[in-house]
């Protein structure tokens, strides 16, 4: 792995930090990746609950499902790498300039290490919402409640409530990707770490960040293959490494 030591960056003359996450940012947690070999979604997918449809159709077992991997999620904590994310936000938001976290990780770490502008692209395990997209119940952190194996039904139509995931099938919270698009649009630094990079929409995000004439980073345990010229650095090693040294530390 290279020194990162010399190339500590200087995070507060930066106007606009954008920095996407992926799971690679919670291994150090003890949290699968979600697409590698016995990965989250490997296992939602091997027990036919990867589709929208399950919701509907199985709705319990969609419930039941989630549910473990929330304990599981609940007993990790925040590491290095998290801690370093919500180090950064805190320098460039005490010198006035915009930040935003946005993360394919559904286990909320970075709130819990104190990251405090973070969009969900995928979602969070740990709230739930109605199964019925036409009612209004807003979407409700879950604090550790409803563990069961059963669905509970929705306090306003008594619909099953469902984990506040995007399953495959399903669209990406529009909200999110607006104020993700926005950040993109208007930064001059972007980091990627923790993400194979090949996952759209948010693999085009560098390519939105070098459009707008941002510095662009990729932090990854593995290269990208193939590799995306829209970054113009490169460091290979783990994200609750690399991520310190970023910080000088
Ligand atoms: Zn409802």
């Amino acid at each position: 792995m290279r020194d990162t030591s010399a190339i500590a960056i200087h995070w507060e003359t930066y106007r606009g930090v954008v920095v996407l996450t992926g799971a690679g940012v919670s291994v150090a947690s003890g949290l699968p990746t979600y697409r590698g070999k016995g990965g989250l979604w490997e296992k939602v997918e091997s027990a036919k609950l990867a589709d929208a449809a399950a919701i509907f159709e199985r709705p319990h077992e969609v419930w039941a499902f989630f549910s473990k991997a929330r304990l599981h999620v609940h007993k990790a904590a925040p590491n290095a790498g998290h801690q370093a994310l919500a180090s950064i936000e805190r320098l460039v938001r005490e010198a006035g300039h915009d930040f935003l976290l946005i993360t394919q990780n559904v286990d909320g770490l970075h709130q819990r290490a104190g990251s405090g502008e973070v969009v969900e692209l995928h979602g969070s395990i740990t709230k739930a919402r109605c199964s019925d997209p036409g009612c209004d119940l807003p979407p409700f952190d879950l604090q550790g409640k409803h563990k069961g194996k059963r669905a509970p039904p929705c306090p306003h139509c008594t619909a099953p409530l469902r984990p506040d995931v995007v399953l495959f099938g399903e669209m990406l919270p529009t909200d999110a990707i607006q104020r993700a698009k926005h950040a993109l649009d208007t930064c001059d630094l972007f980091l990627a770490v923790g993400t194979s990079g090949t996952v759209y929409p948010a693999a085009s995000f560098v390519r939105s960040a070098e459009y707008a004439g941002a510095r662009t980073l990729y932090l990854n345990l593995e290269a990208m293959d193939p590799s995306d010229p829209a970054f113009d650095e490169v460091l290979l090693g783990p994200a609750e490494v690399l991520l310190p040294r970023l910080l000088g530390l």
